[in-house]
Parts: structure tokens; C-alpha cells; sequence
């Protein structure tokens, strides 16, 4: 299930399957397992989206061969989508806010795509805007738009629930997982509470960033580090369905960066920021069950790391909190 043991005719068949390894820290009696999504191709979990998203679209006839996509994208989705668009015979025009990390922008440019910069105070918004006046003045360009589109969600139903449930055979409790656009959390929560309506379901977002409050938390909004997670307008995150939602975990950036560098140093994980959130949250959820505070189907907690910490070494993700620039 998490191997590919037999040859294939492309890179877009190497994507998903990823492992799930269990994590050592944490309660003794409840068992945390991690996702790893640095597995995939383009080293995150959004190569799952890359393939998924632009596989429906050309069926559908959204798009035809040679024609152009365009996304507003912190990079990971860039590089995921710039994979599936080549091979797919499509061209992709990346529009990035400039705060994001030099290395994604490197990736998607060799991935033969082309960048296009937002200023980092126009944020995520700025960077949407400016996609759909680009696909406008092109023929045939559209803009898949991670934020809004359900292929997003889909994606993650189809692939990434499914691998996490054949491979622990069900006994899955909770799941925990970071929301930037929110297509992870809501494709598994979707999964795994159509297997047990039970199921806990938390998502991880980082101090700062608004999420909690469509649950009713008091949040303050501010800047954060941690990349790829959260939101300052959850009007742009129409995927984040309230519904499926239990908690909302807000991780303080030196909680996040603390842990990333554990499991490292302890685990070898190689992740980045977002997982350090994830796992942060994935073990208060273990300790909220081993307190006998959650009604679960199972001891079982599973949580998702979204990318490579390599990704991020020219912002100092290894060196001090103070000396991190994210
Ligand atoms: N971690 C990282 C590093 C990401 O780039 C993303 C995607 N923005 C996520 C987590 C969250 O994934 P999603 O968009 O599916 O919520």
C-alpha cells in the first residue's frame, strides 16, 4: 500500500501511497501516526492535488491540451501543479506573493512554469486577484483555484482518507491535520466520518490566524511564521466546512518550530513548520483521549505532514526561533 515496488511510465504515478509512521512522543497509551507526505514527488502533500485537480479539469474539458493554467499559490500547490500540468500537456503560470520561501519559486521555474510576484501586503487575496486577471486576458486559461474548488477536497477523499484507513485496517480515532486551504482536513474528515461518525476531527491552524473563530474561539489576529497553514479571511477558504469540524488547535510558531526541530533530531522527519504544528496539536488530541476527555471510536490519532524542512533552509528553519525568518 505505501510502496511502489513496480516500475511506472511516469512521475505522476509515484504520487500518494505515502507512509504512515508512528510518532514516539506523546501519551503512552495512545498511538500517533503521522502521514508522510515528503514522500510524494515534489516533496508535499499538494502533488496529490497537482495530478487530481488537472486530470478532472482536462476530462471535463475545463481546459483542453495546450492550454494554460494559472494559480494563486504559496508554492507547494505550484510545484504540485506544475508536475501534473507538463506532463499533461498543459502550460502554468504560478502567481506567488513575494513573503514565500525562494526555494518553492526555484522548484516550480525548473518544473518549467513561470512566476509572477504579488507584494507580500496584497497577502494570499492580492495573489488571487491578480490569477484571474491574467487567466481574463488569455485564451483558454483557467484558474483552478485551490481556495474555492472541490476537486481540492476531493482529491484528499479519494487518495490520502482511504490510504490512511487501509493501512491502520479502520482504527482511526482522530484526525488532525493543518488547514491552509483546508482540502486535506475536509477530503479525510469526510472519509473517515463516513467510516465512523465518531471520529474526532481538529483542525490545526497557527496563532495569529482566524479559523477558530468560525468555531466560536476567541482569536486575535496576527502575524505568524509558520507556512502553508492558516488564514487572515476565512472568506477566501470556502472549502473549510464547520460542519465536520470539532476543534480548531491555534499552535504559537515557537511551539511549531520547537517541535519541527525535535523530530528531527529525535524522530528523523525531515518536515517543515506546518508539521511541527500538526504534530503540537496531533498530541494534545492524544492527551485530551488518554484523559478520558474525548469520546472516540479509537486510541488512534492521525496527522499529516505537509512538506520538507529543505524546502526552507534558506529562511534559517534549523537555527533559533529569533533567527527563523518565516
Ligand atoms: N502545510 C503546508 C506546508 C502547505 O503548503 C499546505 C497547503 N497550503 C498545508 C499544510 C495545508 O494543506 P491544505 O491547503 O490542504 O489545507
Amino acid at each position: 500500500m505505501t510502496t511502489h515496488e513496480q516500475p511506472v511510465d511516469s512521475v505522476l504515478e509515484t504520487i500518494g501511497r505515502t507512509p504512515l509512521v508512528r510518532l514516539r512522543d506523546g501519551p503512552e497509551d495512545v498511538r500517533i501516526y503521522a502521514k508522510l507526505e515528503t514522500f510524494n514527488p515534489g516533496a508535499s502533500i499538494k502533488d496529490r492535488i497537482g495530478r487530481y485537480i488537472l486530470e478532472r479539469m482536462l476530462d471535463r474539458g475545463d481546459v483542453a491540451e495546450g492550454g494554460t493554467i494559472i494559480e494563486p499559490t504559496a508554492g507547494n500547490t505550484g510545484i504540485g501543479l506544475a508536475i501534473a500540468a507538463k506532463q499533461l500537456g498543459l502550460d502554468a503560470i504560478f502567481v506567488v506573493p513575494e513573503r514565500f520561501s525562494i526555494e518553492k519559486q526555484q522548484l516550480m521555474a525548473a518544473l518549467d512554469a513561470e512566476i509572477i510576484n504579488t507584494p507580500t501586503d496584497a497577502g494570499m487575496g492580492g495573489a488571487i486577484d491578480r490569477a484571474h486577471e491574467l487567466a481574463d486576458e488569455l485564451d483558454d486559461a483557467v484558474v483552478p483555484q485551490q481556495f474555492a474548488n472541490p476537486l481540492n477536497t476531493e482529491a484528499h477523499y479519494e487518495t490520502t482518507g482511504p490510504e490512511i484507513y487501509e493501512a491502520l485496517d479502520g482504527a482511526v480515532g482522530a484526525v488532525v491535520a493543518g488547514c491552509g486551504t483546508a482540502g486535506t482536513l475536509m477530503g479525510i474528515a469526510q472519509y473517515g466520518l463516513e467510516q465512523h461518525p465518531e471520529t474526532h476531527v481538529a483542525a490545526v491552524e497557527p496563532e495569529g490566524s482566524l479559523y477558530g473563530e468560525v468555531l466560536g474561539d476567541d482569536r486575535e489576529e496576527g502575524e505568524y511564521k509558520t507556512e502553508g497553514i492558516g488564514t487572515h479571511n476565512v472568506d477566501t477558504n470556502e472549502l473549510f466546512d464547520p460542519e465536520l469540524v470539532d476543534a480548531v488547535h491555534a499552535v504559537p510558531d515557537r511551539d511549531a518550530h520547537d517541535e519541527l526541530k525535535r523530530l528531527a533530531s529525535e524522530e528523523g522527519h525531515l518536515v517543515a513548520s506546518s508539521a511541527g504544528a500538526a504534530s503540537v496539536a496531533a498530541k494534545r488530541v492524544a492527551r485530551q483521549i488518554a484523559d478520558g476527555e474525548l469520546d472516540v471510536p479509537h486510541d488512534t490519532v492521525v496527522t499529516v505532514f505537509a512538506d520538507s524542512s529543505e524546502r526552507y533552509l534558506s529562511k534559517g528553519i534549523y537555527r533559533s526561533f529569533e533567527e527563523w525568518d518565516g
